[in-house]
């Protein structure tokens, strides 16, 4: 008899379905037969600026020196995130994306039989990272689409590990202020590390909004991550980080793969950081973007949950499914949220001003095709 070789996975692992990506525009353009050049993405938080011309440079750079390992501490990267945001190095951890740093944080600090804490319609990879290391996961029920801070405060016992908090929250753009997460960090015992993902940050003008890295000072259990994929516009690179107590950024430093963070990613990631005009210009195409997609929703009477993110979710109604294939066959990929447990919602990334336009048109199209019933 031929073995069940699903059945040797170990037990978390065997539950686990797989994260569910945006669609790639290749794959579209082959399933539609469309022109690849006339589709657009809004389905993944990309930056629709393109990379920044000066990462590009520097890691066209480094691409030559590709038979070289690359520098497994990461030294001129770290240098550079030290000095902008004025932490140490040694408090600094490196990752392939903030997704690879998600997963060594729950590998080094949960575990069997623990539990992890995360809200309702949280950003889908923490409840995936606690089940593959066969923890628990805890999901809260959400407040108005957000988290509800005090019931996960309620929620820790004593075999809570972790805490996740996504501060915006991704796929529903919900973000707490500053004095929210303080009095929920103040709440939270000191032996429970809090990851507060930060991935949306840079998107956050104001003074109200939370800077996790001057919390770190007060609460030795927080952990702050971050990511180049979003504002910096580097998904593809693949670069990540958290800020720590160096205590636990050397236990994340043991577990995670020597060389997580490739040389090209490395130095492009190094040189955005000095690209100011890029960032700038993130936010402002993401401003005026938010305003655009929130202006063409109210015309075509569509509700939204207000977004502080790059991204907004859009209320279709029950033929969400429906009017996301509508939206593909006119060339436009965004992300259905079912998996969130969010069925009635679309995920939709703010684009460049033609493409928010172009995602209103279709939308607005799908929605009077789906009404009619064709
Ligand atoms: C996009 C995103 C990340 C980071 O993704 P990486 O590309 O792996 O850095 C992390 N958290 C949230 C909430 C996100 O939306």
């Amino acid at each position: 008899m031929s073995v069940d070789y699903q059945s040797l996975a170990v037990e978390g692992v065997q539950a686990l379905s797989p994260y569910q990506p945006g669609k790639p525009i290749e794959e579209l353009a082959r399933e539609f037969g469309l022109n690849p050049d006339e589709i657009i993405k809004l389905a993944s938080n990309e930056n629709p600026l393109g990379p920044s011309e000066k990462a590009m440079a520097a890691a066209r750079k480094a691409l030559e020196e590709s038979c070289l390992y690359p520098d497994g501490n990461g030294f001129a990267l770290k240098q550079a995130l030290a000095s902008r945001f004025g932490v140490a190095m040694n408090q600094i951890t490196l990752g392939n994306g903030s997704n690879d740093v998600l997963e060594v944080i729950a590998r080094c600090f949960a575990g069997p039989n623990s539990e992890v804490v995360f809200s309702q319609y949280a950003f889908a990879v923490y409840p995936l990272v606690a089940q593959a290391i066969g923890a628990k996961g805890v999901s809260v029920p959400a407040k108005a689409w957000g988290h509800d801070l005090d019931a996960m405060a309620d929620a820790v016992n004593e075999r809570t590990k972790l805490v996740f908090v996504a501060n915006p929250n991704n796929p529903t753009g919900t973000v707490h202020i500053a004095d929210a997460i303080e009095a929920f960090l103040q709440r939270i015992p000191e032996q429970v590390l809090v990851v507060l993902d930060e991935a949306y940050c840079e998107y956050l003008t104001g003074k109200a909004f939370p800077d996790g890295v001057r919390l770190l000072e007060r609460f030795p259990n927080l952990v702050v991550c971050r990511t180049f994929s979003k504002a910096w516009g580097l998904a593809a690179m693949r670069v990540g980080y958290a800020f720590s107590s160096p205590a636990i950024a050397d236990v994340l430093n043991r577990v995670r793969q020597p060389f997580n963070v490739n040389s090209i990613a490395l130095a492009a990631a190094a040189a955005v950081l000095e690209d100011e005009d890029y960032l700038n210009r993130s936010r402002e195409v993401n401003e005026a973007g938010l305003r655009q997609l929130a202006e063409g929703f109210e015309k075509i009477g569509v509700p939204f949950i207000p977004s502080v993110g790059n991204f907004i979710a859009v209320e279709v109604g029950q033929q969400a499914a429906e009017v996301y294939q509508a939206l593909l066959s006119r060339g436009v990929i965004v992300r259905p949220v079912a998996g969130y447990g969010m069925p009635n919602h679309l995920r939709v990334s703010v684009g460049l001003a033609e493409e928010n336009q172009r995602f209103l048109d279709a939308l607005s199209d799908a929605l009077r095709a789906a009404r009619d019933g064709h």
